[in-house]
């Protein structure tokens, strides 16, 4: 049986609001629903003064879902954030993307169509390289699948709160960089369970509940891949613009196309593709090897006409220091992955700054009725 929105809606539809403002869907509580076979999903909304009610709202919301037949799973993220507001696609367009960060100046994504290529060893690296530029820089681990910046960053423990109403996280800080990772704050077979909506508001919540510093760039490490989860969060995140990591593999490559149409469907302008694990020096004889052929990223940036901003050799220094929170370029400054990641950071930062990458005007399309 397919359980559809409509369904789900109706249901909701009889549970009033809890300040009597009519029923819980109608007081626009309910946002981002998602239908994944029998299980359902979708957020509800409440002022940070309301959550230990909305507790109690939300087991009775998750019992009437599973009441529906076809349902067999009901998962309820609670949000602190406003829901979206109804009205037409251009409209949800615009108001969907965030609101700007206060004192961050450019947020950028660090994605890859797919997991593996190094995507989170990139963001980390490259961070660390803008901050050595004399920038100010934080980074966030949207990767809830996977978090690994604390790894990488080579942290433990918990985020303080930033004061004593507790609303606010401080950002945890290495190198000179500030960072906020969901791998801090639930155990890791937590956060490979986490699904659509429930990965917004909780993004949302990392990104915006926590007390950053002012910094010119905030560098996102997205989740790998294309899907709805990526779209939606590139969407709603005030992203000045998206570096792709890809692998040399054509596989990688077809990937990487994935990627940049993602962000060219949601207005975000692509700064460039990197080629990760690009070819390998041989320690011992020197020479180059290139073990999954080379210059495809090249070829294909050029082809596609998105700038290519380097590439970056496979190296076992690179992941020995990335698995023990050493990353390369901040504890081995004079080596060549640091140069080459030092020369992406410089036009990662001259393209943020150049104003060139303007996301094309939002479509305005006019609606009848
Ligand atoms: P992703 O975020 O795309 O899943 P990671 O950054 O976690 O990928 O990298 C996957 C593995 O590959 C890690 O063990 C990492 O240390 C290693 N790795 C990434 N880039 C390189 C490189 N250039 N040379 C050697 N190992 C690398």
């Amino acid at each position: 049986m397919t359980v559809t929105q409509e369904d789900v809606l109706s249901v909701l539809k009889r549970i009033a609001a809890p300040d009597g403002r009519g029923n819980i869907v109608s007081a626009g509580l309910v946002s981002d629903i998602a239908i994944q076979g029998a299980t359902v999903m979708f957020a509800l909304t409440t002022a940070p003064q309301h959550v230990r009610t909305m507790e109690n709202l939300r087991g009775a919301v998750e019992k009437a879902v599973l009441g529906i037949p076809g349902v067999e799973k009901a998962m309820v993220a609670l949000t602190a954030e406003r829901a979206p507001q109804q009205g037409g696609p251009a409209q949800a367009q615009q108001q969907a993307r965030g609101s700007a960060i206060p004192g961050v100046k450019h947020l950028i994504a660090v994605a890859s169509g797919k997991g593996g290529v190094g995507k989170s060893t990139t963001a980390v690296n490259l961070a660390l390289a803008l901050h050595s530029l004399g920038l100010r820089v934080a980074v966030l681990d949207a990767d809830v699948y996977g978090p690994s910046m604390p790894k990488l960053f080579g942290l433990t423990g918990k985020p303080e709160a930033s004061d004593a109403t507790g609303k606010k996280m401080k950002p945890m800080k290495r190198y000179g960089v500030e960072l906020m990772s969901i791998g801090f704050l639930v155990p890791e077979d937590t956060a490979m369970i986490w699904r659509g909506p429930m990965v917004m508001s909780a993004l949302t919540q990392l990104l915006r509940e926590t007390e950053w510093s002012p910094a010119d760039v905030m560098v996102i490490d997205m989740p790998p891949g294309t899907g709805d989860v990526q779209l939606t969060l590139a969407q709603q995140t005030p992203l000045s613009g998206a570096v792709i990591v890809s692998t040399p593999q054509d596989l990688a490559l077809i990937d990487a196309r994935k990627g940049l149409n993602m962000f060219r469907k949601v207005n975000v302008p692509v700064i460039g593709i990197l080629e990760n694990m690009s070819y390998f020096v041989c320690g011992k004889c020197g020479e180059r090897h290139e073990i999954f052929g080379h210059g495809g990223a090249r070829e294909e940036a050029a082809r596609i006409g998105v700038p290519f901003l380097g590439e970056i050799p496979l190296d076992k220094e690179v992941r020995l220091r990335s698995d023990s929170g050493e990353p390369v370029v901040a504890t081995q400054p004079e080596s060549l992955h640091a140069a080459i990641f030092r020369d992406v950071a410089r036009q990662v930062w001259a393209a943020l700054e150049s104003g060139g990458l303007a996301r094309p005007a939002p479509r305005i399309v006019m609606e009848n009725g």
